[in-house]
């Protein structure tokens, strides 16, 4: 499970009490349509040991070899179009053709979404050059390295050009086939109720329960349903037989014999497919603390799964901050105390509160699903039963959320959309600390925290459940945040600092994160809905005598204004009364657990409905027009450092040098190059 960025890109002005800075590094690289690619410092790299260094350079070997994978993951076309436009960009003579500029565009959105459909919205984006000028291009396709051909072009084109075909990656709407009408290649051929049927059957129903289906594509041949197993030998095999090589290499320089097991574990795993391995794996993975180094190598995250079953590819390699980690590690210490003072029913609530870790790390890598855009929190492994009697880790990537602030520093967002000086000061001085420390809770207590009564699994909220789980662990970070305890334990500075996350959740919840809507769209990410359904919720249970949050429409001076044109209207939230906006946070909380531990759908279902899914019209177009005017993108996503190692004359690294300078375009293109194992169709 992950934390995403969404609440950061309101942070503007706000670097207080922060880490020394690398002048020489340009934190914003390049930006297309509603998009911002930014550069990421790895602080302390130069501290690590040479083994260390060495280690983290094979896993981030390790971690590009998997880029295809996610691309054929997300749509079959997504390679043969990424690499016939790549062949024609590389190729094509006139590098001034406007309709070549137009197509570098499009293909550098697609290297963002690793794939043609938005990483965000889902929706499948239009190319603005014309058919005809792609068609004439189609000879720079070189067709030995693309393994894309001539007769190619008629299959693609409409692919890229009609927008009804393929028009959506993972589509949640209530009452058609999901599968069907979902341009992801997790099925090919199955429709939504052959798939659930034979993932029902197939379900492991006993204590150390495998995930079937977490590493496979569920195909129909010859009208009986099967999986192609993602494995050396078997799907995606030329890719993950390179990650393996690299994971041979790194677990040469493993720390300690713990996290040799973790790497000899996932060798293990990428070569059988055998998902008891796959368990093996992940309860070794929880238990090493103790290293330095970290990452994360393979299938993970189901949200691209429309079922929510399979899991999409993705990497990262990072080392602990161990300034910062010493603040995670007093919430870990103290978690027992924290799941005991929940409003939430004591039913739902953990006797044992069990091995809950905590760390704040660098990201020295992003891979797969999380590059260019990425989390800033990960809390793993997503199995229940795991996370129960082994407990998980939970990171925040302090790196991430540095470089996100520092690329907004003075874009003038939240002079725009907050209600007056009060609250922008509020969050120039605890802006930063708040939203890490929410980060903190929400990985490493709030997904953590409370128990599924007998017989209820993950399951059973369906397609609900990443709402539902992402709004009970913010729900349980923004009650704790405000809580007195919190000062005790030198955490938060003083017993007005979270009001500053407080006023953010509900600003960006029910207003400001619409801006990454299109007109007339629903809200269709779980992060998202979540973040809706609890300003919304709270907005709808305030007390209407008094309330203690609300959303005030206030009159603009405009010198255009004559007496006869009404005044402009623009809206805030405002908050009335903090602690009565925790106390309905805490309700909210209980409701949540609640559904959770009793696997309540209807209720969840009602819940995302009600508050979760659409959008005002009127305040939406609002929010949109504003924002508009700063001339911000909404999405950020990044650029990798360049690791290279230094080799004497004997061929032995003796070290590692980290390089910030490489663009986007070339950064994807040397990519496409040099880590692009897989065949063009799959
Ligand atoms: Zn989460």
């Amino acid at each position: 499970m992950k934390k995403t960025t969404i609440t950061l890109f309101a942070l503007a002005i706000m670097m207080v009490g922060c880490k020394k800075t690398n002048s020489e590094i340009q934190y914003n690289v390049d930006r297309f349509y509603d998009l911002e690619v930014l550069r990421y410092n790895v602080p302390d790299f130069d501290q690590l040991t040479l083994q260390q260094k060495k280690l983290v350079y094979y896993l981030s070997e390790a971690a590009l070899q998997g880029r295809d994978i996610l691309y054929d993951q997300n749509c079959k076309f997504n390679l043969p179009i990424r690499r016939a436009l790549e062949s024609i960009y590389i190729n094509y003579p006139d590098k001034n053709d406007p309709q070549y500029l137009l197509m570098e565009k499009y293909l550098k959105r697609i290297w963002f979404s690793n794939g043609i459909h938005h990483h965000y919205s889902e929706d499948k984006f239009l190319p603005e050059f014309t058919e005809e000028w792609l068609r004439s291009a189609w000879q720079y396709v070189d067709p030995e390295t693309t393994q894309v051909y001539d007769h190619c072009v008629n299959n693609l084109v409409p692919v890229m050009f009609d927008p009804q075909l393929l028009n959506k990656k993972v589509n949640q709407a209530d009452g058609v086939d999901l599968l069907l009408t979902s341009a992801c290649n997790y099925y090919q051929d199955v429709t939504q109720k052959e798939a659930e049927a034979y993932y029902a059957a197939h379900r492991d129903n006993s204590a150390e329960p495998l995930w079937n289906g977490l590493n496979a594509q569920l195909v129909k041949k010859d009208g009986v349903l099967q999986e192609r197993t993602y494995k050396v030998g078997g799907l995606y095999g030329a890719a993950l037989e390179k990650v393996v090589y690299w994971l041979e290499k790194a677990k040469e320089e493993a720390e300690n014999d713990q996290q040799r097991l973790v790497i000899q574990k996932l060798i293990e795993f990428n070569k059988t497919g055998d998902l008891k391995t796959f368990n093996e794996y992940a309860i070794a993975w929880v238990g090493d603390l103790d290293s330095r180094v970290d990452f994360i190598n393979g299938f993970t995250e189901v949200y691209g799964d429309p079922l929510g079953i399979t899991g999409a590819w993705e990497s990262m390699v990072n080392f602990k901050n161990l300034e910062a980690t010493k603040r995670t590690k007093i919430l870990a210490d103290n978690a027992q105390w924290f799941e005991d003072n929940s409003p939430t029913d004591k039913a739902y609530k953990k006797e044992q509160v069990k091995g809950v870790s905590a760390k704040v790390i660098n990201a020295a890598i992003l891979g797969g699903d999380c590059y260019p855009s990425t989390p800033i929190g990960i809390n793993l492994p997503n199995a229940n039963w795991i996370r129960k009697e082994y407990g998980s880790k939970s990171v925040t990537i302090e790196n991430i959320t540095d470089a996100y602030a520092k690329a907004a520093e003075g874009n003038g967002f939240n002079e725009e959309f907050m209600l007056s000086a009060e609250e922008i000061e509020l969050n120039r001085k605890y802006g930063v600390i708040t939203d890490n420390c929410h980060t903190d809770l929400h990985e490493c207590l709030g997904h953590g925290s409370g128990k599924l009564l007998p017989g209820v699994t993950k399951d059973d909220l369906k397609e609900h459940g990443s709402t539902i789980e992402e709004a009970r662990a913010d729900l349980f970070g923004l009650y704790y945040i405000a809580d007195p305890k919190m000062v005790e334990l030198g955490i938060m500075p003083d017993k007005e600092a979270y009001k500053a996350e407080y006023y953010r959740q509900m600003m960006n919840g029910a207003m400001t994160q619409l801006v990454r809507i299109e007109p007339g769209k629903d809200i269709e990410e779980a992060h998202m809905r979540n973040r809706q359904l609890i300003a919304n919720w709270v907005l709808a249970h305030v007390n209407p005598e008094a309330p203690e949050v609300e959303i005030v429409a206030v009159p603009v001076a405009n010198e255009k204004n004559s007496h006869d044109t009404p005044a402009e209207v623009k809206h805030f939230m405002k908050v009335n009364d903090y602690e009565g906006l925790r106390n309905l946070y805490g309700q909210l909380l209980a409701i949540i657990q609640e559904v959770t531990s009793t696997g309540n759908y209807q209720m969840a279902k009602e819940l995302v409905e009600t508050y979760a899914v659409k959008v005002d019209i009127d305040l939406h177009r609002e929010m949109l027009e504003r924002y508009k005017k700063l001339d911000l993108a909404p999405y950020k996503g990044f650029v990798n450092p360049v690791y290279t190692p230094v080799v004497d004359r004997d061929g032995n690294i003796t070290d590692i040098k980290v390089d910030y300078t490489e663009g986007y375009v070339e950064q994807h293109l040397r990519y496409s190059r040099d880590y692009s194992p897989l065949p063009t169709w799959n």
